[in-house]
C-alpha cells in the first residue's frame, strides 16, 4: 500500500514503492534517548502521510528481555503476542500508535539462533557458515521482512547499545551493507552527546568527532547527527561537528531537553528534520500535520490542575523500571489537563500503618504496581491497606492487585495469615497462588502468562464504567492468580471481581464499591496507554485524585 506521496522517478517497475530505511546508530553512550529520537521522526515522517514501522536491534545473548533485571535494563515491555522485549517498544507504541510484535526487537541472542537453527535445517548446506555473509543476510532480511509485513513506507531501525560496542558491530555491519544495496535508500542518523566541561560553558565537540571516526572507520557515514545536550548547540559546535564529521551543517540537529518527551517530533520538524530525511530518501510527503499532536504537547506543557500520586515499587532508584506507568499517567494527565506528579516510594521501608501514613502523605492517589519475590510485599499489603481505610484511590497492578486481595483477606476476612505463596509458600491461606499449568514450568524464558488476551467485564461495576463495554483486551506477564477457591469468601465479605477471563477461570479485575477508586488488574492496562489513546483505568484514576483533592 502506498501512503507518501512518492515522486515517479521512486517506483519501480512493479508498481510497488520502494522501500526506504532510517538507521538510528547510538555513540558515546547509553541512555542518550536514542529511543524518544527513533520514535520522534517516526511520528514526524507519519505526520506526513507516511506508513512507518520501528525495529529494535539489542545486542546482548538473551533471546528476549524477560530474564533480565529491571535495574539492569529497565522496565520489561510487553508485546500483543507476548513478547518481553526492550523499553524502546514501548516508546515506539507511545509515539507511533501502532501495535508491535516480537518482530520488531531483534536480540543478539534471536537472531544467532535463527542462524543456527537455519544451519541444522541444512538452510545453507554445504557453506560454512559465516558473520559475513549469512548472519548480515539474515539481519537485512529480517528487516525487509518486517517492512513487508507492516506495509510500511519507511523501515526505521534503531541499533542499542553504542558504535564500537563488539557486541553489535555485525549488526552495523548489515547496515553498512544495506545502504550499499539499497542506494539511495537508507539515511543514517547517528544519536551523539555533546558535553559542557568547564565554567565557561563551552560545548566539547572531539567525542563526537572520534565515535564518527569509529562509525566511518566500519564503513559508515552518518547523514545526519543528532546532538544531545543540556542547550542548544552554538554555531561554533555546530561549524566544527560539520567539518570534522563530513555532514552539511544543516544536518547538525539539536536534540536538547525538552519539557516533555512528547514536544521532540515538532523540536526536530523546527530543524527541518524530516525534509532532510526524505530529501535523502529521495521521497516527497506531504506538509508535516502535527498538529492534533501538539495539541495534546500543549495540554502537558500548561496543565490546568495538579495531582501527586505515589508509586510504591522496590525498583525505585531506577525509575526506567516503571517507564509504562509514568508515561500512561502523562497521558492520563493530557486528557485531564491535569499534571501528575509523582513521589516514589520504596515499600521495603514501610513496616507498619504509621510509615505507611507517613509515606503517603499530601499524596492524592496510590500506585502499586507490578513485581516479582518476596521483598517489598509487606509494606505494599500496609500501603494497600492505608488506602482502602483512608479511601485514597489506589490503582493496583498485576501484583499490586494480588497485594490489595492479600491486605483485604487478611484485615476484612479475618485470615490473618493470609498471602501468596510467592512469598509465603506455606501461607495458611494462600489467597494467591500459582497457576496450575505454571507449576510444571521448568524453564524460564516466555513462560509467564503473557500477552493479549480477552477480559469478561461484569456490569454495573467500575470497571465497566471505565472500559464502557463488556469485553475489553489487555496485556498480561505473570505467573500467579488469585486463588479461585477463596474466590466466595473473598466475595461474601466485599471484594467485587469485575472482570474475568474469557472462561471465567481467573479473576483479572478487583474492585470495592462505596470508594473513589480502589481498583486492581491482573493485566498491565500501562502497556496498552498512549498519548492519543489514553488508558481508560488511569484516566478513571486521574480523575479519582482529582476528586480526592477535591
Ligand atoms: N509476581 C507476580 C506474578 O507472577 C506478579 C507479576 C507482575 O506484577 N507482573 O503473578
Amino acid at each position: 500500500m502506498l501512503r507518501g506521496v512518492i515522486v515517479s522517478g521512486e517506483i519501480e517497475a512493479s508498481g510497488a514503492a520502494r522501500k526506504k530505511y532510517v538507521v538510528i546508530l547510538g555513540s558515546l553512550m547509553s541512555g542518550l534517548g536514542k529511543g524518544i529520537a527513533t520514535a520522534s521522526i517516526g511520528r514526524q515522517l507519519q505526520a506526513r502521510g507516511f506508513n512507518v514501522v520501528p525495529i529494535k536491534f539489542d545486542g546482548y545473548l538473551n533471546m528476549d528481555c524477560g530474564t533480565i533485571n529491571p535495574y539492569k535494563h529497565g522496565e520489561v515491555f510487553v508485546l500483543d503476542d507476548g513478547c518481553e522485549c526492550d523499553m524502546d517498544l514501548g516508546t515506539y507504541e507511545r509515539f507511533l500508535n501502532i501495535n508491535l510484535n516480537g518482530n520488531n526487537n531483534i536480540t543478539g541472542g534471536k537472531i544467532l539462533k535463527y542462524v543456527i537453527d537455519n544451519e541444522r535445517k541444512g538452510v545453507y548446506l554445504g557453506d560454512d557458515v559465516q558473520i559475513v555473509p549469512h548472519l548480515t543476510n539474515e539481519i537485512k532480511k529480517w528487516i525487509k521482512r518486517v517492512g513487508n509485513d507492516f506495509k510500511a513506507d519507511v523501515v526505521l531501525v534503531e541499533v542499542g547499545g553504542t558504535v564500537g560496542d563488539l557486541e553489535n558491530a555485525y549488526f552495523i555491519e548489515a547496515m553498512r551493507q544495506l545502504s550499499l544495496e539499497e542506494k539511495g535508500d537508507v539515511a543514517i542518523v547517528q544519536v551523539t552527546y555533546v558535553p559542557v566541561m568547564d565554567a565557561v560553558g563551552e560545548q566539547k565537540t572531539k567525542p563526537t568527532q572520534h565515535a564518527t571516526r569509529i562509525l566511518q572507520g566500519m564503513g559508515v557515514q552518518p547523514d545526519i547527527i543528532l546532538c544531545r545536550s543540556g542547550a542548544k548547540l552554538s554555531a561554533d559546535a555546530r561549524r566544527k561537528i560539520a567539518m570534522f564529521c563530513n555532514v552539511q551543517p544543516e544536518a547538525v540537529i539539536d536534540d536538547y531537553d525538552s519539557k516533555t518527551i512528547y514536544g521532540v517530533p515538532q523540536l526536530f520538524e523546527n530543524q527541518n528534520l524530516s525534509r532532510l530525511i526524505l530529501d535523502r530518501l529521495g521521497i516527497k510527503g506531504k506538509d508535516s500535520d502535527l498538529k492534533k499532536w501538539n495539541e495534546l504537547v500543549g495540554r502537558i506543557e500548561n496543565p490546568k490542575k495538579k495531582v501527586t500520586v505515589a508509586i510504591t515499587g522496590k525498583y525505585t532508584a531506577l525509575k526506567d523500571a516503571y517507564v509504562s506507568i509514568k508515561e500512561a499517567l502523562v497521558h492520563a494527565g493530557a486528557s485531564t489537563d491535569c499534571e501528575v506528579d509523582l513521589k516514589w516510594v520504596e515499600t521495603t521501608d514501610i513496616k507498619d500503618n504509621k510509615s505507611a501514613a507517613e509515606a503517603l502523605k499530601g499524596c492524592d492517589g496510590i500506585i502499586v504496581p507490578g513485581g516479582y519475590g518476596p521483598r517489598g510485599t509487606e509494606g505494599k499489603v500496609e500501603c494497600a491497606r492505608y488506602a482502602r481505610e483512608n479511601d485514597l484511590p489506589y490503582l493496583g497492578l498485576c501484583f499490586g492487585m494480588q497485594y490489595m486481595v492479600v491486605e483485604f483477606a487478611r484485615n476484612v476476612c479475618g485470615m490473618k495469615e493470609a498471602n501468596s505463596t510467592e512469598a509465603d509458600p506455606k501461607t495458611k491461606y494462600p489467597v494467591v497462588d500459582l497457576m496450575p499449568e505454571q507449576k510444571f514450568t521448568e524453564v524460564m524464558g516466555a513462560t509467564n502468562r503473557l500477552g493479549l488476551r480477552e477480559i469478561a467485564i461484569k456490569k454495573d461495576t467500575l470497571a465497566h464504567k471505565l472500559y464502557g463495554k463488556s469485553m475489553a483486551m489487555e496485556r498480561f506477564r505473570h505467573r500467579y492468580e488469585i486463588n479461585p477457591e477463596y474466590v466466595p469468601v473473598l466475595e461474601k465479605n466485599g471484594l467485587v471481581f469485575s472482570g474475568a477471563s474469557a472462561n471465567g477461570k481467573i479473576m483479572e479485575i478487583a474492585e470495592l464499591e462505596g470508594k473513589r477508586f480502589y481498583f486492581g488488574t491482573q493485566f498491565h492496562p500501562e502497556f496498552s496507554s498512549r498519548l492519543e489513546r489514553p488508558s481508560p483505568v488511569f484516566t478513571g484514576f486521574v480523575s479519582a485524585c482529582l476528586s480526592k483533592k477535591g
